[in-house]
């Protein structure tokens, strides 16, 4: 390796990240609960644009360049929301608008603050941008708010919070993120990363704290209860002076004609969200218990997924060893510092009938 052709700094400490597998051998179907995907998928809307796009006039416009303003997807978003459309950014799923978020404000010298088990893009995003990650420890897996304040100086930039938090699925107050905002130091933007708040009936995620403040960014995605992670579409919300420079580091065809079309018309779909949103607070409460009941410690969640901790990382990979068996994939959390815990993606009510017996039974607790 030459010594003189090299990345800028902080960039090979970058861990390459890896995604939840999709693959067993041995098993030519899995169950995949490993990246927090909807188990109902897209919904008819999406499909039916999608099909539109490759079967009407849409399949001969693959030589158009697309939109660069999003026009048509940020006036959806906003409909939805109530926003002013003039402060939503769209990126190639909320991750780009992290990314921009970092590149744009956070460099060599400068601190990204997240708390300890927080999203692993705050970090890969802050080291790509060559700045420092500063991690605050969380109060029993939940976000703490002093353990923030406490560790923001003067070289904090940016302030990741992600409520409901993953891998935890653990959230906490409003009136606690406001005391945030309220305590940080003036120089740094507060992110609210919202991936899971459409799961909470009538949760804005804290829009009313981006309206209210000149600190707080949103960002939001089309991953999760939409159904849309292949799709890769996300958003932000912000300050007219933020949004206005994330677009200037933001490259203009982000976004294919395909990825607007498609995700304007998911969001006209708001029936498909919401059976998205009770089917998962059904199977979330069934699978919360019955793995409470097979002795797995599970705090409540939130959102899509739930945290399940053993009493040993022997134990939690003994139970992923015999969810692989059963052909069933969940997230090993050795990379979030939690070895002895798995994250699972709730499915649907058969998908939860079945891990939730495969692990009784690998825990020996299904007599
Ligand atoms: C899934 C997830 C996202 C979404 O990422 P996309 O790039 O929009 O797919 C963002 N933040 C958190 C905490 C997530 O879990």
């Amino acid at each position: 390796m030459s010594d003189v052709i090299r990345p800028q700094p902080g960039i090979m400490e970058i861990a390459l990240y890896e995604g939840g597998k999709a693959k067993l051998e041995g098993h030519a179907e899995v169950l995949k609960l490993s990246s927090n995907e909807n188990p109902l998928g897209a919904g008819p809307a999406a499909l039916d644009a999608l099909r539109a796009l490759v079967s009407g006039n849409g399949g001969a416009e693959l030589h158009r360049y697309p939109s660069t303003d999003h026009a048509g997807l940020r006036a959806a978003i906003a409909e939805v929301h109530g926003l002013d459309p003039a402060r939503v950014i769209c990126g190639v799923g909320s991750d780009e608008v992290i990314a921009l978020l970092c590149q744009a404000y956070a460099g060599p010298g400068d601190e990204v603050l997240y708390s300890e088990y927080g999203f692993l893009m705050y970090k890969i995003s802050a080291l790509a941008a060559g700045a420092t990650p500063v991690i605050a420890p969380e109060d029993e897996r939940h976000t703490d708010v002093d353990a923030l304040l406490a560790n923001s100086t003067e070289r904090t930039r940016l302030v990741f919070v992600a409520n409901p938090n993953n891998p935890t699925g653990t959230m906490i107050p409003m009136s606690e993120i406001e005391r945030l905002a309220e305590g940080l130091p003036e120089q740094a933007l507060l992110v609210l990363d919202g991936a899971y708040a459409e799961y909470i009936e009538e949760f804005d995620g804290g829009l009313a704290l981006v309206e209210a403040r000149e600190n707080v960014v949103m960002t939001r995605t089309m991953s999760k209860i939409y159904g849309l992670g292949g799709l890769r579409v996300g958003w932000g919300y912000g300050p007219k002076s933020v949004i206005d420079v994330l677009n200037r580091v933001r490259g203009p065809f982000n976004l294919s004609a395909m990825q607007q079309d498609i995700a304007s018309a998911a969001l006209s779909d708001q029936g498909h969200v919401a059976r998205s949103r009770a089917a998962n607070a059904e199977a979330r409460r069934w699978l919360t218990d019955a793995l409470r009941e097979a002795g797995v410690g599970v705090d409540e969640s939130f959102g899509n997924f739930v945290l399940a901790r053993f009493d040993s990382p022997e134990t939690a990979d003994t139970v992923d060893g015999a969810l692989q068996a059963d052909g069933i994939l969940v997230r090993k959390m050795g990379g979030y510092g939690m070895p002895h815990a798995l994250r699972i993606t709730v499915g649907t009510m058969p998908d939860c009938r079945r891990l939730a017996t495969v692990i009784a039974r690998a825990l020996g607790s299904d007599a």
